[in-house]
Order: C-alpha cells, then structure tokens, then sequence
C-alpha cells in the first residue's frame, strides 16, 4: 500500500513525497504538477489526492522535468483523466511523444523486449513545446526563462539528460528534478544516469550558489539547504570518473566500456539487468568524455573494437 501525501512547503506551492517527488503548484484558481510519476497506478493515486485535497482546482498542465520513464509515466492516465496539457521542453517533449525511443537512444537501434519495461518506455502522452528562447550551444542557453504565461520560471539544468528543466515557483521553492540524488542511492548504486559530467558538475556549482526557501530534487527528502547535497553529488561523480580511470589503471592495458563496465561492476559486487547495463554503460561513456575533455584519456580503433587508453602525462 503506497500511501501519498500533499505537503505544503509555501503559499501556493506543495510536493508529494515518493520513489520519484512530484511537485504540485496553483495560480489563478488552476493546478499544476511538476513530474507525473511512474505509471497509471501512480497517476490514479495522484489524482484522488488532488481530488480529497485540492477539490476544485481544475489541472491546468503537467510540467515535465525531463522525458525519463519516472518522471512522464504518469502523463497519459492523468492527460486521459483530467484533459490537462503536458509542457516540457522541445527535446524532452519529443521523446515524451514518442517514447520508444528511450530504448532506442540506449541500445542505438530498434530496443529489443528486455529493455521495453515501464522503467525505460512510459506511456506516450501529447506534449505542448515549452519555448527554451536560446539554441544549444548559445551561451544563454543556461539562463532561466518563464514558462508560458504562469509566473514559474525554467531553469535549464544541463548534464543528466538532454534538456532537462529545474522549476522555480514564486513561493521560493525550486524544483531540482534529477540535478541531485541523495547520497545513499549514489552509494548503493555509483551510477546513476548522467549524459554530460562536465555540465552536470557545472550544474551543480550553480545550486551550491542559488538561494531558495526550499530545494525539492526528485530523488532525495526536500531541504532548505542544498549545499551539502551538491558537494556529496560532486564526490559521486568523481569516484565514478576515477573509477573508470582506475579500470584502466588495474588492467594495465585498453579497454572497451563494456569492460570499464564489468571491471568496475565486479569489483564493487553490482547486480543489473539489461537496461539497468545499457543505462551503466552510457554513464561510463560520459565519463569517458569527460575524462577526454581533461586530456586524461584518448579513443582509438583496433580488431574492430572501439578502445580507451590512458594519455601519458
Ligand atoms: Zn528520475
């Protein structure tokens, strides 16, 4: 028995506790959301609280965060329900229409069954583009920018996935979705999903610098202090970015991710399916260029096989 709870942390502004938060916001007489949830259970279950709590508040639009299965899984029940819009951001918004190909970004082709489950491949759901008014690679692309025309602000935080937005509500709460995870996931797990480590650490300087009444990550306890939290995701990624230098370090010879992977994936005893190793491997390929990008590593082409060495200092 999953029970959910609305929890007010300002004027206007309210968070669900769960495996995933979902933050929950009301201006002129309509409600909005901030994340869906995992799947139609969960949707259900957001939507009777809503209904016991926030009777008459019609659902104007569920803000996504990014296009993850967690996060927009819940979209379609909801979307169904309520006839509530879903708004995210152009590239999160493409994937939220057509999510198989979350899969597919995993496995580079056309995803085979095992890597099709509810935690890779949601539910599609019909997006409205939120407009990010900078384009990639234009400085001004981290800069905030107001969501339509409601008084919450985007605020582009690069580095877990493609174009992934934090939420700021007049309330002073600001909504970090997965720019942070609490420290005993990252212990357990080491990896956790991370596209760019250079602009996640980047990320992640810019929270340590913003105030806020409240900080709500989708994946760790709300905080009214994120400093902490950001040096220890600091520390997370370093140890997986050394880590995979060690990989090749211990071996004393190239190696391909799949065995940066394995190498660190025995050495520190971690079980994973399928997905959960696709999901792995993209995050040592991250770190891979992140190491590059630091001139530590280089890539080379031998027997058909895609090897990393350490660069000599
Ligand atoms: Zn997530």
């Amino acid at each position: 028995m999953n029970f959910l709870e609305l929890k007010q942390l300002g004027d206007r502004t309210w968070y669900i506790p769960g495996r995933v938060n979902i933050g929950y916001y009301e201006e002129n007489g309509q409600g909005y959301l901030i994340d869906s949830g995992l799947d139609d259970d969960q949707g259900r279950k957001v939507l009777k609280l809503l209904n016991e709590e926030r009777r008459d508040t019609p659902l104007r639009a569920i803000v996504n965060t990014h296009s993850n299965a967690d996060h927009i899984g819940a979209n379609a029940f909801i979307q169904k329900r309520t006839n509530c819009q879903v708004w995210t951001t152009r590239i999160e918004g493409i994937l939220t229409e057509r999510t198989s190909l979350e899969p597919l970004l995993l496995w580079s082709a056309w995803p085979f069954k095992a890597i099709r489950g509810k935690f890779i491949e949601a539910k599609p759901s019909k997006v409205v583009f939120i407009d990010q008014p900078m384009a990639i690679g234009d400085p001004r692309f981290t800069d905030e920018y107001p969501i339509k025309d409601t008084a919450l602000v985007a605020v582009p935080l690069p580095g877990h996935y493609l174009d992934m937005i934090g939420v700021k509500t007049p309330d002073d709460v600001f909504f970090l979705a997965d720019a942070l995870f609490d420290p005993t996931v990252l212990e357990k797990y080491r990896f956790c999903v991370m596209l760019d480590v250079t602009s996640a650490h980047k990320t992640l300087d810019m929270i340590e610098r913003t105030n806020a009444r409240w900080f709500v990550p989708c994946h760790a306890p709300a905080t009214q202090d994120a400093g902490e939290l950001a040096r220890q995701n600091h520390e997370g990624l370093n140890w997986v970015t050394e880590a995979v230098y060690e990989a090749l370090t211990n071996s004393g010879r190239p190696l391909t991710r799949e065995e940066i992977l394995s190498h660190i994936g025995v050495t520190h005893g971690l079980e994973m399916d399928a997905a959960h190793l696709l999901l792995n491997l993209a995050c040592v390929a991250a770190h891979l260029t992140h190491l590059s990008e630091l001139d530590r590593v280089e890539p080379f082409v031998e027997d058909c096989r895609l090897l990393w060495r350490k660069k000599s200092a």
